[in-house]
Parts: structure tokens; sequence; C-alpha cells
């Protein structure tokens, strides 16, 4: 179920990403509004990594966490 809280939390994050400057914002933004659902495990990083869609033409670009 999706909750307003939880719909106002992607949407925030979608409008953060894809305002950012260039193609990488906008990109990361696809990907939130494609998968992320924030009941599920991990961060939103997390959960795009593991997409499985591997026709999507994006999916060699998609965010991945980062190693640090
Ligand atoms: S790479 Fe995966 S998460 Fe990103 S837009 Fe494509 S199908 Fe959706």
């Amino acid at each position: 179920m999706n909750t307003s809280n939880e719909s106002n939390h992607q949407q925030n994050l979608i409008d953060r990403l894809s305002n950012k400057a260039g193609l990488r914002g906008k990109i990361d933004a696809k990907c939130v509004e494609c998968i992320y659902d924030p009941y599920d495990d991990g961060t939103w990083r997390q959960q795009v990594a593991r997409c499985t869609s591997y026709s999507c033409p994006i999916r060699p670009v998609r965010p991945k966490p980062s190693n640090k």
C-alpha cells in the first residue's frame, strides 16, 4: 500500500534528483520513479542496483551504491 507520506517522500526524491544539472540526476530520478519502494529493503540506490529489467535501455547506467 502506498500512503501519502511514502508518495511524498518518493516524489520529493524524484524532484530533487531530476532538478540536478545534467543527465545523471534525470536517470537517477527515472529509476526511483520506476522501482523505489520505501517499504522494501535497502536504500533507493540499493533497490535500483537490484533491478532485473535487462531489456531496459538505461539499465547499464542505472545508479548503484558507491563502495566507500
Ligand atoms: S534501469 Fe531498472 S529501475 Fe531503472 S528505469 Fe530501467 S527498469 Fe526501471
